[in-house]
C-alpha cells in the first residue's frame, strides 16, 4: 500500500514558516505584507477558494483585501482597479480569481497586472523568467507539489517523470519545475499516442487533466510516485480526483489524495509569494 502524501501537514509547515517570518519581519519593519483578491460575478466555487485565501492570510498575519465586483463588471472597470492596486504602497501581492465572465479578457487582465505583485506567477514575465530559471515567484500549484515532493524526500533528479495536462497553470510549469530538478520529464496531452505506455514509464507521475478517476491502476509502473492535482466532482457532487485512488494506492509507492493532497498546497504557496513579493518590494 502506498504512503499517503498529506497535503494538510505539508502546507501547515509552508504556512507556519510564512508566519513566522512575517512576524519578524513585522517586528523590523512595522509593515506586513499584503494581499489583493479580486473576485467578478458569483461563481460558488472561486467564491470558496476566495474565502480560503482570505483566512489563509490572516492565519500568517498578512493584510487581506477583498474586491468583489459584480458580474457586469466592464474591462476598463477591471482594468481601473488593477491599476490602483498596482501603485498602492500597502499591497504586495494582486491576484484576479480566475474565471472571469466570458465578456472579460483574462489574458489583459493578467498581463496588466506589474510582475512583481503577479503573485499568481501567471505573468507573461514571470513565465519567461521560470523557462530560463530565474524566477521570483512559482506558479502556486506546481510549486505546492514540488514542495510536497521535497517534504517527502523523494528524489527528482535523473527519474522519469511523467505529467498529463499542459496547461499554462498546471501541465506546463509543473514540468518546468520538474526539469529544473534534473528530471527526465515528458509532457502529455490530449493528442498523445500510446499514453498508458508513457505512463507506465514514470517514477513520478502527475495527473493534471480534469477527469475524474482518468489515471487507472493499470497506467501506473509498480513503486511510482503519483501526484493527483485533479479537482473535480462526482454526480453526487463529491470531490474527486484525476487518478483512480482505490486502484493507484495498491501499486505506488507515494500518492496524494484528493481532497487534502495538492489542493492546500496552492494556497501555502500563495502565502509563500505574497511574503516574497513583500521582500523584494521593501528590499529586505
Ligand atoms: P485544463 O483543462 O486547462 O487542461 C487539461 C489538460 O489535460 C490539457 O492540457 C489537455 O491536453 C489534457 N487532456 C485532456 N484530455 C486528455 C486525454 N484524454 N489524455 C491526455 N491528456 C488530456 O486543466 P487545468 O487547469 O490544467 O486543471 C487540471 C485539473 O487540475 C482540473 O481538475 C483542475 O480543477 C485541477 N486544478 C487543481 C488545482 C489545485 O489547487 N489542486 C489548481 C489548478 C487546477
Amino acid at each position: 500500500m502506498a504512503i499517503i502524501i498529506d497535503g494538510k501537514t505539508v502546507s501547515a509547515s509552508v504556512k507556519n514558516s510564512v508566519a513566522e517570518e512575517c512576524r519578524t519581519l513585522f517586528e523590523k519593519t512595522g509593515k506586513k505584507p499584503g494581499l489583493a483578491v479580486i473576485i467578478v460575478g458569483d461563481d460558488p466555487a472561486s467564491r470558496v477558494y476566495v474565502n480560503n485565501k482570505k483566512k489563509a492570510c490572516e492565519l500568517v498575519g498578512f493584510v487581506s483585501r477583498e474586491y468583489a465586483l459584480p458580474a457586469s463588471t466592464s474591462q476598463e472597470e477591471l482594468s481601473a482597479l488593477v491599476k490602483e492596486l498596482n501603485s498602492d504602497r500597502e499591497i504586495n501581492g494582486i491576484l484576479c480569481q480566475l474565471p472571469l465572465p466570458k465578456h472579460l479578457d483574462e489574458k489583459a487582465v493578467i498581463e496588466l497586472i506589474a510582475p512583481e505583485k503577479d503573485v499568481d506567477a501567471f505573468h507573461a514575465s514571470n513565465v519567461g523568467k521560470i523557462m530560463i530559471g530565474d524566477f521570483d515567484f512559482l506558479p502556486c500549484t506546481p510549486a505546492g507539489v514540488m514542495e510536497m515532493l521535497d517534504y517527502y524526500n523523494i528524489e527528482i533528479a535523473g527519474k522519469e517523470c511523467v505529467v498529463v495536462g499542459r496547461s499554462n497553470i498546471v501541465g506546463k510549469p509543473m514540468s518546468m519545475l520538474l526539469l529544473h530538478r534534473n528530471g527526465t520529464v515528458t509532457i502529455c496531452h490530449s493528442k498523445t499516442k500510446n499514453l498508458k505506455e508513457v505512463c507506465r514509464r514514470a517514477d513520478i507521475l502527475v495527473a493534471a487533466v480534469g477527469i475524474p478517476k482518468f489515471v487507472s491502476g493499470d497506467m501506473i509502473k509498480e513503486g511510482a510516485v503519483v501526484i493527483d492535482v485533479g479537482i473535480n466532482r462526482t454526480a453526487d457532487g463529491k470531490l474527486c480526483g484525476d487518478v483512480d485512488f482505490a486502484e493507484a494506492e495498491k501499486v505506488a509507492s507515494y500518492i496524494t489524495p484528493v481532497p487534502g493532497g495538492v489542493g492546500p498546497m496552492t494556497i501555502a504557496v500563495l502565502m509563500k509569494n505574497t511574503l516574497t513579493a513583500f521582500k523584494l518590494q521593501n528590499l529586505l
